[in-house]
């Protein structure tokens, strides 16, 4: 079934407002085994007629969204008509339907409003009871200029929901009847470059038949995303494994600190962090997964060398020989807040974030991080992430709940 949606609003050309509709849509359409063929935002106005009849020439279901108001610039009902090769009529339920809207809320109805009950001859009214405009639905023997159906659907997002999963879903459903529902994994790997991953894997996956595969990086992560029968997605699935088996932190879309602090609560372990360049970016990252309170005891920001010696018991001979960031320094600093925390565990990280401040020996971009374990070895590595401060930050916090996961979640 060719699906295309068309987003209407000039708010979501001028950037002033994101277009979520869409992304919305591409996942909840997913669910369903569909998937858009074209996404079109076009601004209120003339445009949405134009945009509309080249859809319906083009797909079995249009989409559209937004423009269903009773303002000037709301004309989505008129175009669809215009294109349809239908006329509006006033619908005697929804107008008793935008009168009541009114009168619960103890207010008259503004004549402007009274468009919002038109609609296309001999198209179904959609029930909306979160505002004031309905959604519409022209089947598509109704459609002059095609075999095509159109939904038309308000644009404000809480009225949109409950009105995609009560009226439109079931549409859908029925109108896709049988068609092959096909699949998805997406598995998220970390401490892998695409083009290494790209290079790996590609080939071999690419002979897999019936196999889509796709890429999403972003910084320090990459996605592979596997569509298919579910017997293609499993060989996909193994072929990535095979190679990055330990680089894979989640088949389900998860962040990795959502891993990290599942995976400590998960064996009962705590954590504390002793964080200088990256500013507590650590901290905040696991403190953004519900449930963190059950592992994370202690963060310090420990940005001065003063605060590394008077917090964490660092030796300021080792401060001043060895210089702040280094491994001795990480190592005493991972240490420290084990001892101070009583925590099972605890990471440290210690770098030079730049632009200013790098030597030959340590350039801009080094970092030294720590992890020290109740009973066990300290663990110090270091590592360089050139990136401008926000991204070596993040960065940074990437490789540290990734040597968590590796270490402490085996
Ligand atoms: P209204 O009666 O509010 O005018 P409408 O159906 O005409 O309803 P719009 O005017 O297009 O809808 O949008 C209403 C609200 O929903 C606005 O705040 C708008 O920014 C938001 N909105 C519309 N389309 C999108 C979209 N694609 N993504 C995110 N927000 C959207
Ligand atoms: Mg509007």
């Amino acid at each position: 079934m060719r699906i295309e949606v068309l987003n209407t609003g000039s708010e979501l050309l001028l950037g002033t407002r994101l277009n979520t509709h869409g992304q919305w849509m591409g996942q909840e359409l997913f669910k369903l085994g569909l998937r858009i063929q074209r996404l079109v935002t076009v601004p209120d106005g003339d445009a949405i007629r134009e945009a509309l009849a080249d859809a319906v020439r083009k797909a079995d279901v249009v989409l559209v969204t937004g423009g269903l108001g009773p303002t000037s610039d709301d004309i989505t009902r008129e175009a669809a008509a215009a294109v349809a090769g239908i006329e509006l009529i006033e619908d005697e339920a929804a107008l008793r339907s935008l009168e009541a809207f009114f009168a619960k809320r103890g207010k008259a109805m503004a004549p402007d409003n009274r468009k919002q009950a038109q609609v296309p001859v001999g198209a179904e009214v959609l029930p909306n009871p979160n505002g004031t405009a309905p959604g519409i639905y022209i089947p598509p023997r109704l459609n002059g200029a095609g075999n095509c159906a159109i939904f038309l659907l308000p644009g404000p997002p809480r009225e949109l929901y409950p009105l995609w999963q009560n009226e439109v879903v079931p549409k859908l459903r029925a109108l896709a009847g049988g068609a092959a529902a096909e699949g998805m994994l997406q598995l998220t790997l970390a401490g892998v470059g695409e083009s290494d991953l790209h290079q790996e894997i590609d080939a071999d996956l690419a002979r897999i038949s019936g196999l889509e595969v796709g890429y999403c990086a972003r910084l320090s992560e990459v996605d592979v995303r596997l569509i298919g029968t579910p017997a293609a997605i499993e060989a996909g699935r193994a072929r990535v494994m095979q190679s990055f088996a330990t680089h894979c932190f989640s088949e389900a879309g998860e962040s990795l600190e959502s891993v990290v602090v599942q995976g400590l609560a998960a064996r009962g372990l705590t954590l504390a962090t002793a964080e200088s360049c990256t500013g507590g970016l650590i901290a905040n990252r696991l403190t953004d997964v519900p449930g963190a309170s059950a592992v994370l005891t202690h963060g310090w920001v420990t940005y001065a060398n003063a605060a590394k010696a008077s917090e964490l018991g660092v030796s300021a001979t080792d401060l001043e020989t060895h210089g702040a960031v280094s491994e001795e320094v990480a190592r005493q600093m991972a240490e420290g807040a084990l001892r101070e925390s009583g925590a099972d565990a605890a990471i440290s990280v210690t770098g030079i974030a730049g632009p200013t401040g790098g030597t030959d020996a340590k350039p801009v971009g080094t970092v030294f991080i720590g992890l020290a374990r109740r009973g066990g070895e300290t663990l110090v590595q270091r590592q360089l992430h050139v990136r401008d401060r926000a991204g070596f930050k993040r960065s940074v916090s990437q490789a540290v709940l990734d040597l968590i996961r590796r270490e402490l979640l085996g």
